[in-house]
């Protein structure tokens, strides 16, 4: 079976600027894939590359083993999710869902129950008769959630969808995204910078900086075997310990990336570094103990509840050998 969507050896160039830098990527059909990165790192393009509102400069980017190159946007099984939802303000929720059929020629009839159905799976049955002024941000976003949907792509694009709704509304809206997702079982190709969204939504992430992809893989390899510095640090802030301080440790003399909650504080005796505090911040469910251990810093996250040490204490920094992970030189 062919891949829902191929990169091969993509690369989008706007004059010196390489926005998209040699991607190769394949999404399997059905596979809910994040492309991770953080601002300017190339995510928005690729999926304009998908969609068709963007050529390659070089490359193949390929359609369920199609060559898109001859495609138009209108002909490739794709639709678009956009942050701003890019709703209609003068037409009714329901004309707004049903404008793809109204473009595709379907009769009337047909373009109401298809719109309302959509509306029913996003949980807005009932307000097809409002206007996108009267809703609320989630329920806007829900819209162009349906309006995406009424055309039965088999690859939806999410451009940042959630960016615009609070804290709470996004952790629903990603419950209820990977939920849909599931039921459809059409593929999703979602691009985000939050590092936490990319790795509880996916089922594989590219993490993406300066129009290359710098590692690939299941959230859990992401986030427990950075390949480089740069991933360690985007995803999930890991400590990262130069070769000098690895070697102290018992480690090779190389990079390797450590990360906060696989640590203990120890007494200062029987850790595997001993250190002084700097610092301690509470960010909920743990305190982010920073410690320095002559000159580098380290940081452990302690549950909240555990007794912290002060700041200027002095003590140890344990963690199972394991936890220690090699990444390449860059
Ligand atoms: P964001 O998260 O901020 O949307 P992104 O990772 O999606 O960022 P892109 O929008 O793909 O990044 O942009 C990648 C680079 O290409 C940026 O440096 C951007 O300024 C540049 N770029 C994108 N589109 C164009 C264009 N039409 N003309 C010139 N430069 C462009």
């Amino acid at each position: 079976m062919p891949n829902a969507v191929e990169f091969d050896h993509v690369s989008r160039h706007f004059g010196e600027v390489r926005a998209v830098d040699n991607v190769t990527i394949a999404i399997e059909e059905g596979d809910f894939f994040a492309l991770l990165g953080p601002s300017g790192s190339g995510k928005t393009t690729c999926l304009r590359l998908i969609s068709g509102f963007e050529r390659p400069t070089s490359g193949h980017v390929r359609i369920f083993g199609e060559n898109s190159e001859n495609l138009p946007p209108n002909r490739r099984p794709v639709n678009t999710v956009f942050q701003d939802y890019a709703l209609f303000p003068h037409l009714k929720v329901r004309d707004n869902v049903a404008y793809g059929l109204m473009v595709r020629g379907l009769d009337k009839r047909t373009r109401h129950d298809r719109a309302e159905e959509m509306l029913s799976l996003v949980k807005l049955g009932g307000y097809g008769d409002r206007k996108p002024a009267q809703l609320s941000g989630g329920q806007r976003q829900r819209v162009a959630l349906a309006r995406a949907l009424v055309n039965r792509p088999r690859v939806l694009l999410l451009d940042e969808p959630l960016g615009a709704l609070d804290l709470k509304l996004r952790e629903a809206m990603q419950d209820e995204l990977k939920a849909l997702q599931k039921q459809l079982g059409i593929t999703f190709v979602f691009v985000t910078h939050d590092q936490g969204e990319a790795l509880s939504m996916a089922d594989h992430v590219a993490v993406f900086d300066e129009g290359r992809i710098v590692q690939a893989g299941s959230p859990e390899e992401i986030y427990q075997r950075p390949r480089t510095r740069f991933v360690a640090d985007f995803v999930g802030s890991a400590n990262v310990l130069p070769p000098t301080l690895s070697a102290r440790v018992g480690g090779e003399a190389a990079w390797h990336s450590l990360r906060p909650e696989a640590m203990e504080v120890t007494e200062p005796d029987s850790g595997r570094l001993a250190g002084t505090v700097v610092s301690t911040r509470y960010i909920g469910p743990v305190k982010r103990v920073t410690v320095d251990v002559g000159g580098e810093r380290l940081t452990v996250a302690v549950p909240a509840g555990r007794l912290t040490p002060a700041e200027g204490a002095s003590v140890g920094l344990g963690w199972a050998a394991a936890a220690l992970h090699r990444m390449e030189e860059e």
